[in-house]
């Protein structure tokens, strides 16, 4: 692995190309720093993509930066960090049981790393992202398996009248910091994967996160059929054959890759059910040495890990019989697996008809099972009760999701407060709840103030992002004037920033648009509220929600203080989660398993306004941000959310924030801010999430 990729770049500079393929950069803020000093203009037209800025720079712009001393000072002082941390000690805990040739392999259907690797969709990628950083960080063994979509990148674009159109992004790899995995004979490693005729091939890309290295599939090679180089096209597609021939490639062939790539998986992690068929792989794997199939199934089980993430039903992928069998009937006569026993082990008894479940077949391939919250344990025993082959009630443990603090902080004024007033023992022991206590050492002023940058570069992205639309010339005036333009800094501003789809209901806020107004307009107090979101292409309810938003947005009544910023990704959301006052979720409870943006925002001193549901329950200690609604699960909860929702803003939150000491600072809310961060920062780091896996899982379940 590994090309000369850039040949104008001069020998002095020759590290670069190093740095810029690999993640590290991306959170911490001193590589950062490098690529800005490189060229701000460029780093800011890539959309901060290093690779693409090495491969567009002009010879005399690189030669320059060779013989300008202040930037080769800073190159080098990069440099020797990113070689410290590489080679840094590797996890103590797991030394001798795993290594980087027999590694723990995450699988995930989507990875969200950073913006330049457009591989994800959501909150699932963004968790996955996390956990490699974060594995990267302690040394952990871990390697990522994943695919790469070549359309899969979904931006979003409003019809003047609100709807969201999409635009299938392409990606090319070649612009990415990825690398073609070689074979031995130099060539590009090309995989076949079992279960397709004519034989489906897959190339295999990698990229580094720091020290953990990401995998990743695509079917888009030429000896493929046109359909099948489709197979790994789009994230998510409703087309349900298509579906499960992703699914076969992500599960199967990641281990057929794995393989080839001379890596033995001691812990195969699935991340949700789509890439349960690694574990079916894994079984051929041990019948094929000879085992018994309950000793195969034993093999397989003790070192399977599964993570559910979602309480809806609709979430999970089931599979009709005839369709799996169609693909995966020769796979299973070649590799003696009995077909009857394999559609058992997808069946949920509760449903026998409906077809092959991939979460009640993870759920059997897994001794260790877990959920993202502790309600979501709950609900989750409760929904898969009686599945799991050899207990009444599924096994599924709580390990609540947690954010990579380095991504999430924002690095520029937060993190550089924090380093100033907790040291830098907040980045080494972060879970340390004692560490977050110098908070309080923070003078009020001083985090008001930093509060106050964040939120001005928050606007001034808005209307960058509103000027370039504009200049664009395909944007209906009233939607700029809905895209935010009109924000005031001094004004309390709300966030919602998420996927637009029912349960999350994205329009409870405007349940009583009068009521909504005097709130908004108040003479003294003004409110604003920024939206963002994408629905999924084929979510139609998704997106009225979002038309609803769109139009109450451009509506005069609400004098441009509701806003609908397009294109919500993991860029825009650290502007977000660090920019506005109050962080606004109101899922459907118990609908979401755990939602992991409010804890962006907390950790960033924006203290969550929320439903209990999620992390929320666990989250939530009276006096770090607030409980919309009431605590038990309620039918129609609708009408009592949005009641409890208007009057904590009218009654506690609006007088808190304006009400200011001589100098200027609202005192009381800054205790709020400060008690988000000391409670929610210790508590739901990825460095306890991914201890917590470690020492429940991991571990156990390692040879
Ligand atoms: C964090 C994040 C999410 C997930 O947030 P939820 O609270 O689970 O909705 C989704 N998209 C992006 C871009 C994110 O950064």
């Amino acid at each position: 692995m590994g090309c000369l990729c850039f040949p104008h770049l001069p020998e002095r500079l020759s590290v670069l190309e190093k740095l810029a393929y690999n993640l590290w950069w991306t959170w911490n803020p001193i590589g950062r720093e490098l690529w800005r000093a490189l060229d701000l203009a460029a780093y800011r037209a890539t959309n901060h993509n290093p690779v693409k800025m090495l491969s567009l720079a002009s010879p005399e712009g690189l030669e320059r930066a060779a013989r300008d001393p202040e930037f080769l000072r800073l190159l080098d002082r990069v440099a020797a960090e990113f070689d410290r941390y590489l080679s840094a000690s590797p996890h103590p805990a797991l030394a001798g049981r795993a290594d980087e040739t027999h590694p723990i392999v995450y699988f995930s259907a989507e990875f969200g790393i950073h913006a330049s690797l457009p591989t994800y969709a959501g909150g699932l990628g963004i968790l996955a992202g996390d956990t490699l950083k974060e594995a990267s960080d302690q040394g952990l063994p871990l390697v990522g398996l994943g695919l790469i979509y070549s359309h899969g990148y979904v931006a979003q674009r409003l019809r003047p009248d609100g709807w969201q159109e999409e635009a299938h992004e392409t990606l090319n790899p070649g612009d990415c910091p990825l690398a073609a995995a070689m074979d031995e004979q130099g060539q590009p490693l090309l995989i076949s994967v079992p279960g397709f005729d004519p034989p489906v091939y897959v190339e295999v890309w990698k990229a580094q996160v720091g020290r953990v290295p990401l995998y990743l599939l695509s079917t888009e090679v030429e000896k493929n059929a046109p359909w099948d180089r489709t197979i790994s096209q789009r994230l998510y597609t409703s087309d349900l054959e298509q579906r499960l021939r992703q699914e076969i490639v992500l599960g199967i062939g990641g281990m057929r890759a794995l393989a080839a790539l001379g890596l033995e998986p001691r812990v195969v992690h699935l991340n949700e059910g789509h890439p349960a068929f690694a574990a079916l792989e894994g079984l051929r794997r041990e019948l094929a040495r000879g085992q018994s199939w309950e000793q195969a199934l034993e093999k397989v089980r003790g070192r399977t890990v599964f993570t559910t993430h979602t309480p809806l039903l609709a979430g999970t992928d089931v599979f009709p019989f005839p369709l799996v069998e169609r693909y995966l009937g020769r796979y299973c006569e070649e590799g003696g697996i009995d077909r009857r026993k394999l559609f058992q082990l997808g069946t949920d008894p509760r449903h026998p008809e409906a077809g092959f479940n991939m979460t009640v077949f993870a759920l059997r391939m897994s001794k260790f099972c877990n959920a993202v919250s502790h309600k979501h344990a709950e609900v989750a025993r409760r929904m898969w009760a009686g599945v799991a082959v050899d207990h009444k009630e599924a096994d599924i443990h709580p390990i609540t999701n947690g954010v990579h603090l380095p991504t999430w902080i924002e690095p520029l004024r937060v993190q550089a407060l924090f380093d100033r007033y907790l040291g830098k023992v907040w980045r080494e022991r972060p879970e340390d709840p004692a560490v977050w206590e110098a908070v309080d050492q923070i003078p009020d002023e001083e985090l008001w103030q930093v509060h106050q940058e964040r939120k001005v570069a928050l606007f001034a992205e808005i209307v960058a992002r509103a000027r370039r639309r504009w200049q664009g010339g395909q944007a209906d005036p009233g939607l700029i004037l809905a895209s935010g333009v009109l924000l005031d800094p001094r004004h309390l501003t709300l966030g919602f920033a998420r996927r637009f789809t029912a349960y999350k209901r994205p329009t409870l806020l405007l349940y009583d648009l009068d009521r909504l107004e005097r709130v908004l307009n108040h003479p003294l107090f003004p409110v604003q509220i920024v939206f963002a979101g994408k629905a999924h292409p084929a979510d139609h309810e998704g997106k009225r929600l979002l038309q609803e938003v769109v139009r109450v947005a451009r509506d005069p009544r609400f004098a441009g203080r509701i806003a609908f910023v397009e294109g919500y990704d993991e860029h825009l959301a650290k502007y977000l989660v660090a920019g506005v006052d109050v962080w606004v979720n109101t899922p459907q409870p118990p609908l979401e398993a755990s939602g992991t943006s409010g804890i962006k925002a907390s950790v960033n001193g924006v203290p969550h306004l929320s439903v209990l549901d999620g992390w929320w329950p666990e989250g939530y200690s009276g006096d770090n941000g607030w409980a919309v609604g009431p605590r038990e699960a309620s039918e129609n909860r609708t009408p009592l959310d949005a009641e409890s929702l208007y009057t904590l803003l009218e009654d506690t939150i609006v007088p808190m924030y304006y009400e200011r000491g001589p100098d200027g600072v609202p005192h009381r809310f800054v205790q709020v801010m400060k008690r988000a961060i000391k409670t929610v920062a210790p508590r739901f780091s990825a460095r306890r999430m991914l201890r917590n896996y470690t020492e429940l899982f991991y571990l156990p379940a390692l040879p």
